[in-house]
């Protein structure tokens, strides 16, 4: 593939990593970002002495996992932060148990303990053997257990099309036990369980626990594309930011290039777009796509979103001891993420907490911290309206948890669907890209070849595995080695 001329369409993630992979290969790359700065929806923007996390981010593997693969083709990357504890559950209305990154560690399994005998967790776990072995059989059970050490076990696949809940409800009747489910299934795919894959949760549980190296890269999420960035213009690629492709050039049923916004027409022998699967479709013009395949783009299903309560602090957050808490609600196991589907208002929220500044002190100004507080909500744009409600919420359960943020927080900022699609002008706030769901899980999920000769897709929506960014630059490795042949 080499020496071929290339126009990559977008510096998320999985843009990024595809630009500098093809530069690495030999090509002459240019990318064209419509944002003023590059990163998608994994940005960090500088902000009076902050550096602020666009999104609310933690990795699950780093440099074990596909970022780490690439860096080492590249030979250069971001540098990861691990901290340990690694994250605090904290089961609202009962107590904190502060985890490390694998649950086989001392700590986790000491907390993990001492959360049973003090009675803040009940997983029921005799009954809930039970019940798994009546479920799956021994060989069944046995047969998880190897999966679980194997990536390319057969049981990714064979768990494809089969929902989390079908898989972890008959298992047991714990509400603790299925919550932790339901909320792991929310937290790395952005989904309700019924909607997530089993196939795909299984892949993202399995591959994370075997890295065990929650992290995150020094300088924040942006430091990722960032990396990226910086090895394409060492190989002599061009990045353009606030250039906004408008139309990619098909003719003969073959990319030929791209035209801008300003009416610029940057001819390539490629073109990859990280746009997202039905912004391509659009600007290579509907009518060179066959009607099956448009008729898949036009019912792909995207992730539900997070959004965001920012706190920026005159102080450091002080109760708040691990670089990530997850607040899992008191609430019903398989009712806790109505709200995304109905507009009945929740009573306690799911919440994805991070600070940031715990894994990388230069993330703030010196004596002072940000708390990040992330929420599920819709995606969908149609129901922006909703999302006031969950960050109010958000905000409120936020300062019971943390009671320093009333007299340290300077400013507070809120962070909603429409800023979310801004970032990734994508047509709804998806937190993730195309839904890993049934249907639209494995060999289901579209390919990264177009029908359209020399156009490729990149990111989220295609090619990839694993959490968001993971599988973002997953689908770049992918491509890179597509292409590679
Ligand atoms: C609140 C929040 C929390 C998250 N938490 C995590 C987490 O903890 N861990 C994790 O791994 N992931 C997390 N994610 C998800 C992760 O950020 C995304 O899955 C990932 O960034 C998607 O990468 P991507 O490469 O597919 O593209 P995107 O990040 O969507 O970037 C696409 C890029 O293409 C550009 N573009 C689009 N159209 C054009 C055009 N016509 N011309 C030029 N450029 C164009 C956009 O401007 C954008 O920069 C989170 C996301 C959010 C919003």
């Amino acid at each position: 593939m080499s020496g071929k001329s290339a126009v990559i369409i977008g510096s998320g993630p999985g843009g990024a990593a595809a630009a500098a992979l093809l530069a690495h290969a030999g090509h002459r790359v240019t990318l064209l970002e419509r944002n003023p700065f590059p990163g998608g929806k994994c940005s960090s923007l500088p902000r009076r002495g902050y550096v602020v996390d666009t999104g609310v981010h933690m990795f699950g593997r780093g440099p074990y996992g596909p970022f780490g693969a690439i860096d080492r083709i590249l030979g250069c990357g971001p540098h990861w932060v691990a901290h340990r504890p690694s994250f605090t559950l904290n089961l609202s209305g009962r107590g904190k148990l502060e985890m490390a990154s694998s649950v086989f560690h001392p700590l986790s399994a000491l907390n993990f303990v001492k959360g049973h005998v003090r009675g803040w967790q009940k997983m029921e776990w005799l009954p809930t053997m039970a019940r798994s072995l009546r479920h799956l059989g021994a060989s069944g059970l046995a047969r998880f257990a190897k999966g679980f050490h194997d990536p390319r076990h057969p049981l990714y696949s064979e768990l494809q099309g089969v929902a989390v809940s079908e898989f972890f409800s008959p298992l047991s009747r714990s509400p603790d036990f299925l919550r932790t489910f339901h909320a792991q299934a929310m937290l790395t795919m952005a989904l309700p369980w019924h909607r997530a894959s089993m196939g795909e949760f299984a892949y993202i549980l399995s591959s994370t626990m075997r890295a065990a190296n929650l992290c995150y890269p020094r300088g924040g999420a942006g430091a990722i594309p960032a990396a990226y960035l910086s090895s394409l213009t060492r190989a002599g690629g061009e990045v353009r930011t606030g250039c906004e492709v408008r139309r990619i050039i098909v003719e003969g049923n073959r990319a030929r290039g791209v035209v801008t916004m300003e009416g610029e027409h940057i001819p390539a022998h490629l073109v990859v777009s990280n746009a997202g699967l039905a912004n391509t479709v659009e600007l290579a013009g509907r009518e060179n796509f066959p009607r099956d395949y448009l008729e898949k783009v036009d019912g792909a299903a995207d992730s539900e979103a997070f959004i965001a309560v920012r706190f920026f602090l005159e102080g450091k957050i002080g109760s708040m001891r691990t670089p990530c808490l997850l607040h899992m609600p008191d609430l019903d196991p398989f009712r806790m993420f109505d709200y995304l589907e109905n507009a009945k208002a929740p009573e306690d929220l799911f919440l994805f907490v991070t600070a940031p500044s715990m894994w990388d002190a230069s993330l703030a100004p010196p004596g002072k911290d940000m708390l990040l507080v992330g929420a599920p909500a819709p995606s969908s744009l149609e129901r922006r309206d909703s999302c006031d409600a969950v960050l109010d919420l958000a905000q409120e359960i936020a300062l019971s948890l943390f009671p320093e943020l009333k007299a340290a927080t300077a400013e507070v900022e809120r962070v909603s669907t429409p800023a979310v699609a801004a970032l990734s002008g994508r047509r709804g706030g998806d937190c993730i890209g195309l839904a890993q769901e049934v249907g639209q899980d494995g060999v289901r999920r579209p390919s990264q070849s177009t029908p359209i000769q020399g156009l490729y897709l990149v990111g989220s929506d295609t090619g990839g595995r694993g959490i968001g960014t993971e599988m973002a630059a997953d689908s770049a490795l992918r491509l890179y080695y597509l292409l590679k042949g």
